[in-house]
């Protein structure tokens, strides 16, 4: 089957792309023509995935599945949250964004943090949306290490791990992260369907 994964965000591709497996044909929106920029107008993570997967397979008739994610940092009451992408301004800036966490963390000692990922899946363009949820632990580090992956990844250390997400590979990431763990559920729902069918 096709499946459409609507993000314009090449390194949530690169990773999804990574944990496809054989028999689904992963599209982006660009293999399909979409370069529209879909606003987020909802006010938590579920609200805003299904508001892009809804989008896309009405309009192109694909099946489709979209994410939102958010960084909650306990201290902050689950700051930046659904917020994370236009923590310090509209333009998304993953410096700016970090730059500000950091400050605002600066005076606690308490670093617990937590990536939430909600993926939303739209297969026939119905109002039947599924949602599939991930999340990892972690620590907010002082200073930023490494350039691998994106956004909050330079100064997020995944439990268990030494390195942040920005040191470790694509797959020792999908491995443990919030959107690998709330895409390998999609993949099971999948692969359920396909069996009863
Ligand atoms: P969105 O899901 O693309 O709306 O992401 C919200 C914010 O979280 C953006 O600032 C992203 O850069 C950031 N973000 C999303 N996924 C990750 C990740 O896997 N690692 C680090 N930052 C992320």
């Amino acid at each position: 089957m096709e499946l459409v994964f609507a993000t314009h965000n090449q390194n949530k591709l690169k990773e999804i792309q990574k944990l496809v497996p054989e028999g689904i044909k992963l599209l982006s929106l660009y293999d399909i023509g979409c370069h529209e920029d879909i606003p987020e107008t909802a006010t938590n993570l579920a609200g805003n995935a299904k508001i892009k997967a809804d989008y896309v397979t009405r309009k192109y008739q694909l099946p489709c599945f979209a994410d939102d994610t958010g960084l909650l940092v306990n201290v902050l009451n689950g700051e930046p949250g659904v917020y994370s992408a236009r923590y310090a301004g509209e333009k998304n800036d993953a410096n700016a964004n970090m730059d500000k966490l950091l400050d605002k963390l600066s005076l606690y000692a308490d670093r617990t943090a937590c990536f939430n990922t909600i993926i939303a899946l739209n297969l026939n363009g119905i109002d039947e949306t599924t949602f599939f949820s991930g999340a990892v632990k972690g620590q907010i580090i002082r200073e930023k290490r490494g350039n691998l992956g994106f956004g909050y990844d330079p100064i997020f250390v995944p439990d268990g791990h030494e390195e942040t997400f920005a040191e470790l590979s694509i797959e020792i990431k999908n491995n443990i992260s919030h959107r690998g763990k709330a895409f390998m559920k999609l993949i099971d729902h999948l692969k359920s369907i396909h069996t009863k069918e």
